[in-house]
């Protein structure tokens, strides 16, 4: 039996007794990436997090509309509303692509590490430039019902009148007051009646690439609006849970919060869950070059698995690095240095090599139960029930490596199996199958050359440095290209170019 799931809201401040609108369903959405360019590892542990907590509410045997949608306009630099450039329109016209063949590249490259990391798909993932109509509907009903308003072709919600009905900077806490304060001096900012107030609809200037038709001009919806009209059309005006990086609460899901009510007077998720930052050695992870060190702070999640970054000292396979995401609460920061990965690689193995030899456990015992028959119930409840208090992974992690050293006991004949009910180690068995792969999402990638999914995982992660490195040459990066052949011949992995494409192969 499952303890009864508590989740830490961001909007209440406080953890809560989970309850869903329907019983037995759910209705999750996740803000997704922006895809202007290769994904980042910031962004990679945000879905691992909810990829775990997709698979815990699947695990308790609720059924799950998970949303999390692809960001393909209107995000623009900066994180501004006005007077900057959108991210995909700067990227196509510097790579001189169309905006959809920008969006289609790195939407696949972000599809390909969600599959490489073993996460499970959403059950919809919707585009923002689908779903302009349903956009223009909502910034409509806004106007209609008095939160928005108009000024040469771009429309503003009006944050002063939702503040005076009190609901303005509910989930980050601001206070109208203050923004006047922090809001930066930006192009087209005297068209907004208070400097608070956001776009939600902008009127295009002649060079953007990505316009449509609207009431109020040719342009493109605000960022925040996305969210607001996608969401509500695939879960409803009023849902369980709505996620994503702490980054967003401000101003992207308080803003999306404004529009939910002032399209329908409707709070739209009952639950906010934020995920915290990825940080490298101790800050915040920055491609910029370091002047002390001569390094920047950063690392690609293809220099991860392969090892060629100067801040890691060898290469770490996916499921470990899985692994060290799940060593943290998705709360917490993490922290990532080559110290901790290692360690990481280290327990992740000492967990699958427990799994085995758990799995391979055959008790003659008889049906009689002692002290240890207890002591291993416990822990089993206590790993549940761990997961069950806001998802807290890493201690339901502890629960089971204190279940490690009992398993190698029984092995080793330290312990009696005559002190376990046979239930009891089959009870066993079936719980470190159902966290390490069904919960924790985990691979074993520990079995060289073999075991299930193991070729799988290593063909997806050899396919997408294959990409790497053809994108390195063709934009005549040698120096990248000649390491990542040098590190796979290191490691026995030979790549071979012909005319159908790289193959790749073991020594
Ligand atoms: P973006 O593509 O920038 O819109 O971000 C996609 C998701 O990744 C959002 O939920 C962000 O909050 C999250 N994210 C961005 N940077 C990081 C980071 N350093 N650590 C964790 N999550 C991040
Ligand atoms: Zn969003």
């Amino acid at each position: 039996m499952s303890a009864q799931l508590k989740v830490y809201n961001s909007l209440t401040r406080q953890k809560e007794i989970f309850k869903p609108i329907n019983e037995g369903a759910i209705g999750m959405y996740v803000c997704g990436p922006t895809v202007y360019s290769d994904v980042h590892l910031g962004n990679c542990r945000t879905f691992v997090s909810f990829d775990v907590i997709y698979r815990y509410l699947l695990h308790l045997g609720y059924k799950v509309r998970y949303v999390r949608n692809i960001t393909d306009v209107g995000h623009l630099e900066g994180d501004a509303d006005t007077g900057a450039e959108d991210k995909i329109s700067k990227k196509a016209k510097l790579e001189q692509l169309e905006p959809m063949e920008v969006v289609q590249k790195y939407m696949n490259g972000f599809h390909d590490m969600m599959a490489v990391f073993n996460t499970l798909k959403p059950s919809i993932e919707p585009r923002a430039t689908g779903h302009i109509v349903e956009q223009i509907e909502m910034v409509q009903s806004i106007i209609d019902n008095g939160f928005a308003y108009e000024k040469n072709g771009s429309v503003y919600f009006d944050t002063v009148k939702l503040a005076k009905e009190g609901d303005y900077g509910k989930l980050s806490g601001r206070v109208i007051e203050e923004l006047l304060v922090e809001t930066r001096d930006l192009k087209n900012q005297d068209e907004k009646r208070h400097p608070s107030d956001f776009a939600i609809w902008i009127k295009a200037a002649p060079e953007h690439l990505m316009h449509w038709n609207s009431p109020w001009s040719v342009g493109f919806p605000g960022w925040h609006l996305e969210c607001s009209a996608m969401s509500t059309k695939y879960l409803g005006n009023n849902f369980d849970i709505h996620g994503g990086g702490n980054d967003l609460k401000f101003p992207h899901h308080e803003n999306e919060i404004a529009q939910n009510y002032g399209s329908c007077n409707c709070q739209p998720a009952n639950y906010w869950l934020h995920t915290n930052m990825l940080l490298m050695n101790g800050k915040k992870m920055s491609k910029s070059i370091d002047p002390e060190t001569g390094i920047s702070n950063s690392i690609a999640p293809g220099e991860l698995f392969t090892g060629d970054n100067p801040n890691i000292s060898k290469g770490y396979s996916p499921m470990v690095v899985r692994f060290f995401m799940l060593q943290s609460h998705y709360s917490s920061t993490l922290d990532l240095t080559d110290a901790a990965l290692s360690a990481a690689e280290k327990a992740y193995r000492r967990l699958m090599e427990g799994n085995k030899v758990l799995q391979e456990l055959s008790p003659t015992g008889k049906e009689s139960a002692g002290d240890l028959d207890k002591e291993i119930n416990d822990l089993i409840d206590l790993a549940f029930a761990e997961m069950s208090d806001d998802f807290n992974a890493p201690k339901a992690l502890a629960r089971l490596f204190e279940l490690v050293p009992k398993i190698n006991g029984l092995k080793a004949g330290h312990l009696a199996f005559d002190q376990i009910a046979v239930s009891t180690i089959e009870r066993l068995k079936t719980t470190f199958n159902t966290f390490i792969f069904d919960i924790f999402g985990l691979k074993d990638d520990t079995i060289a050359g073999g075991g299930d999914g193991e070729y799988e995982t290593l063909d997806g992660l050899m396919q997408m440095v294959i990409k790497i490195r053809q994108n390195a040459r063709q934009n005549k990066d040698w120096g990248t290209a000649d390491t990542i052949r040098d590190t796979l011949k290191a490691l026995k992995l030979q790549l071979k170019d012909g005319k159908e494409g790289t193959e790749w192969s073991k020594e």
